[in-house]
């Protein structure tokens, strides 16, 4: 497994491979050290983040939605420029190939499992039981962002 982190002293993004093994992420840029949390990752799996130790975590596909995006809409580029050619069997195999590479795609890349708290990203095989983690929820999202805001609020009043 792999920890992608946020100092939160510096805001570089930093790694940590193997997670497995490591106790400690430390900052390249700036030499931050945090502790990690080894307890996050049980025989079971991945349980929670290792930064935080957060429970709520949500997958999401490891590619950019960009990514498929603009291959659908390619796809529909090319396949408008034979629509006007009129050559609909062309046209049909353009949008089917470009749908079958975004599906294939889709599937083939793996997922990363991110932290609601700390947006910490795990990679790797996490090992959990499929459907541990589901995909990003607005409600659980919002709450954090809510508690986010709060702290921010606590911050400038004590500074
Ligand atoms: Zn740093
Ligand atoms: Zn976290």
């Amino acid at each position: 497994m792999e920890l992608t982190f946020s100092c939160p002293s510096c805001g570089t993004v930093g790694q940590v491979a193997p997670l497995e093994s490591a106790e400690l992420a430390v900052c390249r840029r700036c030499g931050f050290t945090r502790p990690l949390h080894p307890e996050a990752i049980s025989a079971a799996g991945l349980e929670a983040c290792p930064w935080c130790l957060t429970a709520d975590l949500y997958i999401q596909k490891d590619f950019p939605q960009a990514l498929g995006l603009f291959i659908v809409l390619v796809g529909f580029a090319i396949s408008t420029v034979f629509w006007y050619y009129e050559m609909p069997i062309a046209t049909f195999a353009v949008l089917l190939v470009s749908a079958l590479l975004d599906g294939v795609l889709y599937h083939t890349v793996p997922d990363v499992t991110i932290c609601y708290r700390c947006s910490s990203q795990v990679r790797g095989n996490t090992g959990e039981a499929p459907g541990r983690f589901q995909p990003f929820d607005l409600a659980i999202g919002e709450r954090y962002r809510q508690e986010r805001i709060r702290a921010q609020h606590l911050r400038e009043r004590g500074a």
